[in-house]
């Protein structure tokens, strides 16, 4: 193997029994949508077509961790099996008919974020959008204390002396993020809120910040990077009767779902 075309050893049942497989493994539970699992299936077949050559040094397509997409063995849940034929060689393309980078997340606390802010790569189709189907779901919010001291740290030993003035606490200490911002700019510094959202392991980038005696309360909105489709925000969609398509279409600014047969020639 090596190259794309080699792939072609794989038949088109044996990527359907991937796509399906993947599905269950990444999504949880098994009470959504087949609308839903059509959603995911077309997203994993997407990603799949996209990588074939990610391995190819090892004489692989695609590995079975997190590195490429969880699988962990065959299928045995009916309505993913349904919703990965209902959707049978479905990928997402951009206007130029290229697969496209199919990034998701949990929830995007009601506002997506854009790929360049995330990745320093500006992708025309994962920009950010307000998007009130994610606002209310499970992972909508979340709330994290951190002790005040811990707090102060990060920003003396990552930025500088100057955070332990108490006109540089003041801002560190309140902080409010009513719309989603990639950089936090305080004085001289420019510190991106992902870099925050590692160091402290929280929920997402999306967060406001609030003193309150010898700890500062972080509350946050949303769950993952924000980048691309909002799992939550899609089921939503799909409960209001939404198509798998028009989700799709929603979240990844004009793209378009396609037979991969139309633009992959086996
Ligand atoms: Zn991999």
């Amino acid at each position: 193997m090596g190259n794309g075309k080699e792939l072609i050893l794989i038949n088109t049942i044996g990527l359907e029994k991937y796509v399906a497989g993947v599905v269950q493994s990444e999504v949880f539970g098994s009470s959504h949508e087949v609308e839903f699992f059509k959603i995911q299936a077309i997203i994993s077949r997407t990603y799949c077509l996209a990588n074939l050559n990610r391995h190819a040094s090892e004489e692989c397509n695609l590995c079975d961790g997190i590195h490429c997409q969880a699988y962990k063995g065959r299928c045995n849940q009916a309505d993913i099996l349904r919703g990965t034929f209902e959707s049978f060689s479905d990928v997402v393309v951009d206007t130029t008919n290229k697969l496209i980078s199919t990034a998701y997340h949990s929830n995007s606390g009601g506002m997506t974020e854009s790929a360049g802010n995330i990745w320093q790569r500006d992708v025309p189709y994962l920009q950010s959008i307000a998007d009130t189907f994610s606002v209310g779901a499970r992972n909508y919010l979340w709330e994290k204390a951190i002790p005040k001291k811990q707090w102060i740290n990060y920003f003396v030993s990552n930025y500088g002396q100057e955070y332990v003035q108490p006109e540089y606490q003041e801002k560190i200490l309140d902080f409010q993020q009513p719309q989603r911002i990639a950089k936090w700019v305080i004085g001289q510094d420019t510190i991106p809120t992902k870099d925050i959202r590692t160091a402290f392991k929280l929920r997402s980038s999306y967060f406001s910040v609030y003193p309150k005696e010898d700890e500062v309360i972080l509350k946050g909105k949303g769950y993952g990077h924000g980048v691309g489709l909002s799992q939550e925000g899609a089921i939503e969609m799909v409960n209001r009767g939404y198509s798998s398509t028009e989700i799709i279409c929603f979240y990844y600014l004009n793209a378009k779902v396609i037979k991969y047969t139309d633009i992959i020639d086996f």
